[in-house]
């Protein structure tokens, strides 16, 4: 706390300011009882605001009232005081207690709330409690310190954000809540318009466009800590509604934006306290990600990268091998060092392989002398097994392990053993932190019956020829850290002609083009500036910096798994009327309970 309170009858002092320099002044205070011990004919509470604790002292011939009050009290009544601070003898002090050299000698005490008894304890941290629980009582879980102090800090980091940028001449600008669909690749969330009854808007997935807008009405550079919603099945690091440190910038180039927000984050990092090296970050390509990590966000502070086997094992008996290989795969490996590992430990990895579309693992544990024990290593010849321990840098003890498959499927297959291995073996040193750009993307994959769509989304600037729109890359760049996407952005495409070339390639015709997108093709005829942004996950980034494994817990008023909030009970039905009047009918009777 920066200020006293102004004093009113509640209160003109913060718990947590009641230090020695005061001793022998009079404080009035006012919270919540933290905790409440009877010791001797006195009573001792531990009072508690936002700015911390004090401890209070009722005595039973000189608080008056006030003592046979607090022999009532239990945790969580509210309450105000008024007494003088005292300095505590010596044997006394508490020294893990930014005020315990003090205590406050209450003379009048004015309950101001009872509580009942609070399902779970407040006042100090257990692990494991049942999430539901806190969620319904929300009021009472975000009294609790870790959750206080998370919540500050996400304050401080946003607050970081805002400075850095307004330094650097962005304005905040606010885009609208209700809007129409803007692909981002997920779901849309619908709200049913009762003004144009069978009319829907869509909450934003993004502010893209809009801020796309700005740029082209001139404001340079814009910034929003902005709420973005998408409607997709809920992992730990999603919520469906979700929060973004989201800019845009005019006539740059990707050093421009990778340069402000490189200011940006690294004085967010300092603000958690997170020990990243300074920028500028390294840079690779996603094509190199991909290679050496299987991963578009590869976790770099750890080796057993994936090298490339095909020309050292091309050529063998092996059916498995080298069928991939006639059918234009790669057979690729890491190295996973000198470990142990049982047989029935290494078919474990199989789930691993499976999960990410491969078949199963191969391995082999290198011997004295260079030789393989391993169940393929009959079918290469001493040459060939020689040639690939080279390429593994493989000595004596080192497990290897393989896979055969398309590209994709082998880097995603290695990529996940590479992590999963990590976990089980610790690899990753304690309190190390990496961060990395990815830029070079493609612009395009493939989806299911061969059409194309855009990886990050359609309105990315892409690169390259048109001769072949598959191969095109994009100008977009995503930060990594820890192997964890904390933001993407990218040059986006600024005339009308590239912008509709794009949508062509994805299957938007010019009639749909113009009926989705008409505003964005038409801002792009009147004088578009070269702009490029990006867009940072806020959620993710606190739980990172606060240590926590849920973004739950740093958000005030989560969503759990299913989308729903214990705390309101949304989503919920609602009446039959109001559905009318929307020009909307269920088709499904709503679960209950
Ligand atoms: N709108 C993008 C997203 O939300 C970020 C960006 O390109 O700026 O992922």
């Amino acid at each position: 706390m920066k200020q006293p309170p102004r004093a009113n009858p509640f209160r003109d002092a913060w718990c947590g300011h009641l230090s020695a320099e005061r001793a022998g002044s009079p404080a009035r205070v006012a919270g919540w009882v933290h905790r409440r011990r009877d010791h001797g004919g006195l009573i001792f509470i531990d009072l508690r605001d936002r700015s911390g604790l004090v401890q209070l002292v009722f005595h039973p011939d000189s608080s008056g009232a006030a003592f046979a009050a607090a022999e009532q009290l239990r945790s969580e009544h509210v309450v105000s005081v008024a007494g003088d601070v005292v300095a505590r003898e010596e044997g006394n002090v508490n020294p893990t207690l930014p005020t315990g050299a003090v205590e406050l000698d209450v003379k009048e005490m004015e309950v101001l709330s009872g509580s009942a008894t609070p399902p779970f304890p407040i006042d100090e941290d257990v692990e494991g409690l049942d999430e539901t629980l806190r969620l319904k009582h929300r009021a009472l879980d975000l009294r609790r310190a870790v959750m206080q102090e998370t919540l500050v800090l996400r304050h401080r980091i946003v607050k970081a954000m805002r400075d850095v940028l307004d330094e650097r001449d962005f304005l905040e600008i606010e885009t609208p809540i209700l809007t129409r669909s803007t692909p981002e690749g997920a779901r849309d969330f619908l709200v049913p318009s009762r003004l144009q009854p069978g009319s829907w808007y869509a909450l934003p997935q993004s502010p893209q466009l809009f801020k796309q807008l700005l740029m082209m009405a001139g404001y340079e550079r814009y910034f929003q800590i902005a709420r973005c919603f998408r409607d997709e099945d809920l992992r730990g690091f999603r919520q469906p509604e979700f929060t973004q440190l989201d800019l845009e910038m005019a006539f740059v180039e990707e050093e421009d934006v990778i340069e402000v927000m490189e200011d940006v984050m690294a004085t967010v990092f300092s603000v958690g306290d997170l020990d990243v090296p300074p920028p500028p970050w390294p840079r690779m390509g996603y094509d190199e990600a991909l290679r050496r990590f299987g991963s578009d966000k590869p976790d770099t502070r750890f080796g057993l990268e994936i090298e490339d086997l095909s020309e050292a094992l091309a050529g063998s008996g092996f059916k498995v091998f080298q069928g991939v290989l006639d059918a234009g795969g790669v057979v690729r490996a890491i190295n996973a060092g000198a470990r142990e590992m049982s047989r029935k430990d290494l078919d474990g990895l199989n789930e691993v392989v499976q999960r990410h579309g491969g078949k199963a693992v191969a391995w082999a544990f290198v011997e004295a002398g260079g030789a393989w024990r391993s169940p393929i290593a009959k079918f290469f010849s001493a040459e060939q097994l020689a040639a690939a321990s080279a390429v593994l840098g493989a000595t004596e003890g080192d497990l290897l392990l393989f896979a055969a498959d398309q590209a994709p499927v082998a880097a995603g297959v290695l990529g996940a053993l590479r992590l999963a291995l990590a976990e089980r073996f610790g690899l990753v040193p304690e309190g190390a932190h990496d961060v990395l750009w990815i830029d070079d993307w493609p612009m395009f994959e493939a989806v299911e019956g061969g059409a194309l769509t855009a990886i990050h989304h359609p309105f990315s600037a892409p690169t390259g020829s048109w001769d072949d729109p598959a191969a095109l890359r994009s100008r977009n760049y995503d930060l990594v850290l820890d192997g964890i996407e904390i933001g993407g952005g990218s040059i986006r495409i600024h005339t009308p002609e590239v912008q509709r070339q794009v949508f062509d390639v994805i299957g938007l015709d010019a009639e749909e083009a113009e009926a989705r997108f008409g505003f964005l093709l038409d801002a792009l005829r009147y004088g578009a500036p070269p702009h490029g942004g990006i867009a940072m996950g806020i959620d993710r980034i606190v739980a990172i910096l606060a240590g926590r494994d849920s973004i739950r817990d740093v958000i005030a008023f989560p969503k759990t798994a299913s989308g729903g909030d214990p705390l309101t009970g949304a989503p919920a039905p609602v009446d039959a009327p109001q559905l009318r009047e929307l020009g909307v009918e269920s088709l499904v009777e709503p679960a209950t309970g």
